[in-house]
């Protein structure tokens, strides 16, 4: 007998299998529907090795699932001639290393899941302790010995070297031992209907191991040799009986086993579109996927002439926990050449932007033995790729006919449609088609760019946007106040990839994305006369400029006079070509990024006072007729702190402003202030600002 060696689980798996066995879950079936998804994926990695080195099957030549109900031992086995683990696959697959959904699976559960979306977190196997109390894993890689994986949970598992037991060739064996109340999937009809529920579409045939009872006419004799040779033999009390008077001849029941193959498996893709149901194809999709829910979308179209292939797409209803984790490549096209499965992973086939789209593709034109290398600078491909994009803009052209339904999607998926937009030039414009956003007149709704263009005024040339943290945030900012003042709609753009996809994409249906919130927005719509006017005030507010950028120093670039701003004081804005608030904001949090481009492209930020506001007015006055007022110079401070704020910069010091507004508060109180309290905070222009009360007043 070979050495047991004992390994313990990894603490989060340890955790995940306690609540798998200890928490009541009423959706217990999916574990087949799990094991045997696990099977068709090692059926799938011997496949395409095969492709290159036919020697690989030798082995097992056959490639199948075989499904084995044993009401003696209680026992129901899944076995496949798939790739088979090595045992360090056995020790790291199954229990000493935990995937990156364990953990976020347990939160899923704890906040309500359904216990059938295991898969999709990248831990199905467990879900074989929903019913089983033992699990064993007999297995067997082309280059390694056979092993045994043993545990009846409870912290630890075993794995032993696999001598004397019956030997698989290659493949894995899976042995449930279940539990008592589970012992309804035993039954054929159980097994049969949960097969066809959830795993019609495994493109391997699945067997199962049924019981069959013929009824045999025999003689006499050869009852008698039956009887010595089988066990299993039953008579029936009738013949007996009859027996009697015909000794010659009798009828006995014989119990015999047999392989019944449950699954279709011709490919749904092969079939005509109309002739497909919609269960149908949702079922299809919930294989391929391991998704739990239906689809929301499917397309399914052939290419034919020069190049030919067939595909299917689905759209999910929901995007993966894992969208955006950079750890995993997410790419859900199957590939196929000529029905024969290729790979799951194939980068080229599919942008990663649409790597939420899930299906098929099957190429009558690629080689079947083709290489990743090959695949790479493959013509048939690049042409398969094109046509995929293709296809899926019009796949969501499709869902924005329905509104409930592209408002599903686009809120599962609208980072993807923007990360689009942002890297695929050639269909730039058609997916900013459909890219929806609030605005100051939407409301509730969510407007298209078609739709705010129907809407512009008569002599408006530029789309205006303004980008931000939320909707809250940009809604009531400084910078809106003459474009709502002038009647202008303003699209909110307030996720941390607008900032990305609208660099890109600078105009729509030839008309000019400007931002509100950076240098240059011209509102060029006024008389001669108005303009005059604000020539003379600007040359007024010339002297303050100057004081104030003098106060200011690095921390701006310079200060102007404005054109935007109707109510507030101030506002900072930033270079045309430099980083806007939102971006310095989704920059700062970044910590990977580059420290001196963010110091390059972050310093560029403009001052821009507003003429027309009673504080400024103030200032200017003082300013003129005495350069180095003091208390100039602590308002100038706090003028341009309290707009970093409004602008939707951040603080660097936060401490140091809210000092600045204590003491004006204290003042507003008529405190006294202790010597103590200024000392720790570098404002030296405070003190006199204290003795001066009625000038503060003024910032209330
Ligand atoms: P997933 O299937 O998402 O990878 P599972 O928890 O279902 O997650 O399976 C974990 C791993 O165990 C698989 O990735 C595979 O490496 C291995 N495994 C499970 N079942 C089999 C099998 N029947 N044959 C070969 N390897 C298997
Ligand atoms: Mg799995």
């Amino acid at each position: 007998m070979a050495d047991v060696e004992t390994f313990a689980f990894q603490a989060e798996i340890n955790q995940l299998l306690s609540l798998i066995i200890n928490t009541f879950y009423s959706n217990k079936e999916i574990f087949l529907r799990e094991l045997i998804s696990n099977s068709s994926d090692a059926l799938d990695k011997i496949r395409f090795e095969a492709l290159t080195d036919k020697s690989k099957l030798d082995a097992q030549p056959e490639l199948f699932i075989r499904i084995v109900p044993d009401k003696v031992n209680r026992t129901l086995s899944i076995i496949d001639s798939g790739v088979g683990m090595t045992k360090a696959d056995l020790v790291n697959n199954l229990g000493t290393i935990a995937r990156s959904g364990t953990k976020e699976f347990m939160e899923a559960l704890q906040a309500g899941a359904d216990v059938s979306m295991i898969g999709q977190f990248g831990v199905g196997f467990y879900s074989a302790y929903l019913v089983a109390e033992k699990v064993i894993v007999t297995t067997k890689h082309n280059d390694d010995e056979q092993y045994v994986w043993e545990s009846q949970a409870g912290g630890s598992f075993t794995v032993t070297r696999d001598v004397d037991g019956e030997q698989l060739g290659r493949g894995t064996k899976i042995t449930l031992f279940l539990k008592e109340d589970q012992l309804e999937y035993l039954e054929e009809r159980r097994i049969k209907d949960l097969i066809k529920k959830h795993s019609e579409f495994i493109s391997y045939p699945i067997y199962l191991w049924v019981e069959k009872t013929i009824e045999k006419e025999i003689s006499d004799d050869e009852d008698e040799d039956k009887k010595e040779k089988e066990g299993d033999v039953e008579e029936i009390d009738e013949e007996k009986e009859k027996e009697k008077s015909e000794p010659k001849k009798k009828k006995i029941k014989e119990v015999t086993h047999e392989w019944d193959l449950t699954n279709k498996q011709k490919p749904i893709w092969l079939r005509k579109p109309e002739e497909i149901t919609k269960d149908e194809y949702a079922a299809f999709y919930k294989s391929l996927t391991n998704d739990w829910e239906e689809h929301l979308a499917v397309k399914h179209f052939s290419v034919e002439g020069q190049l030919e292939f067939k595909a299917v797409l689905f759209v999910p209803k929901r995007a993966p926990f894992d969208l955006f984790d950079t750890r995993k490549k997410m790419n859900n096209i199957k590939l196929y050449v000529r029905r024969v499965f290729i790979m799951d992973n194939c980068e080229e086939l599919i942008p990663e932007y649409l790597g939420f789209v899930k299906g098929v593709v099957d190429s009558d034109d690629l080689p079947l033995n083709i290489s990743r290398e090959m695949l790479q600078q493959n013509k048939i491909l690049k042409v398969i790729r094109k046509n995929l994009v293709k296809k899926c803009i019009e796949l969501f052209n499709e869902i924005a006919e329905n509104k409930d339904d592209y408002a599903k999607f686009y809120e599962a998926f609208s980072k993807n449609l923007k990360l689009g937009v942002h890297e695929d030039s050639q269909n730039r414009a058609k997916l900013a088609d459909l890219l929806r956003y609030h605005s100051t007149k939407s409301g509730e709704e969510l407007t298209s760019l078609k739709d705010y263009v129907t809407r512009m005024k008569e002599g408006q040339k530029d789309i205006f946007y303004i980008t931000g943290e939320s909707k809250k945030a940009v809604e009531n900012s400084p910078f809106l106040e003459r474009l709502k003042k002038r009647g202008y709609e303003v699209l909110f753009m307030v996720d941390a990839i607008d900032e990305y996809a609208v660099g890109q994409l600078k105009e729509y249906d030839g008309k000019k994305l400007v931002s509100a919130t950076k240098e240059g927005l011209k509102l060029d719509d006024e008389t001669e006369e108005e303009k005059q006017k604000k020539e003379e005030k600007k040359k007024s507010f010339e002297n303050l400029c100057k004081v104030m950028k003098e106060i200011l120093g690095d921390k701006v670039e310079k200060v102007v006079v404005s054109d935007r701003i109707v109510d507030s004081p101030c506002c900072l804005v930033t270079g045309e070509y430099g980083w806007t608030a939102n971006m310095e904001r989704i920059m700062k949090a970044q910590a990977l990024r580059d420290s001196s481009m963010g110091s390059y492209m972050s310093s560029k930020k403009t001052m821009e006072i507003n003429p027309d506001n009673g504080i400024m007015e103030e200032l200017r006055k003082r300013a003129e007729a005495d350069k180095n007022d003091k208390s100039v110079k602590d308002l100038v401070m706090l003028l341009f702190e309290t707009a970093l704020l409004t602008s939707g910069f951040s603080l660097d010091d936060p401490n140091v402003f809210a000092a600045r507004i204590h003491r004006m508060l204290k003042l507003g109180l008529s405190i006294e202030e202790d010597e103590e309290a200024g000392e720790d905070v570098d404002m030296p222009a405070l003190e006199e600002v204290e003795t001066e009360e009625s000038k503060m007043e003024e910032v209330d």
